[in-house]
């Protein structure tokens, strides 16, 4: 959807605004902006009141987590914003996806690069490396699709 789009849902009521589309198991408003699915409410603030500084996430007035009306928008600090974090790719990756794995197996194989720059690129520690090396257990991340 384009800003367009979305600010025209707004501007339909006073009120709580629920997000009409489709919804994260989390009760958030799904919404694909920019290529990137996002939370609806965090678009919204991005479009009427500007950036969202790191560490800060949008908070609803009301507690109606599918509510984008921006005059119920905040910006507060909980728990939750770890997860977000975590969702954007901004904390540490610990895990591994198969389709990591059989890349970091060919890129070792092929001696392309040092090991240290295989743990920079793929941001998990050396020790998993080598055991994905070696065919040992590592810690594997769970698709979500
Ligand atoms: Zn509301």
């Amino acid at each position: 959807m384009n800003a367009e789009q979305i600010l025209s849902i707004i501007k339909t009521s006073e009120g709580c605004v629920f997000w009409p589309y489709c919804k994260f198991k989390t009760g958030y408003g799904n919404v694909r902006f920019n290529g990137k699915k996002m939370r609806a409410h965090r678009v919204v603030y991005l479009l009427t009141k500007g950036d969202i500084p790191d560490g800060l996430f949008v908070c609803h007035k009301c507690d109606n987590k599918d509510c984008i009306n921006p005059d119920h928008l905040f910006l507060g600090t909980n728990s939750e914003n770890i997860l977000d974090a975590s969702s954007k790719g901004r904390t540490r990756r610990s895990k591994l996806s198969e389709d990591d794995v059989s890349a970091i197996r060919e890129i070792t194989a092929s001696r392309l690069m040092k090991q240290d720059d295989v743990v920079d690129m793929f941001k998990c520690s050396k020790a998993t490396i080598w055991r994905v090396c070696n065919n040992l257990n590592y810690p594997v991340r769970k698709e979500i699709k």
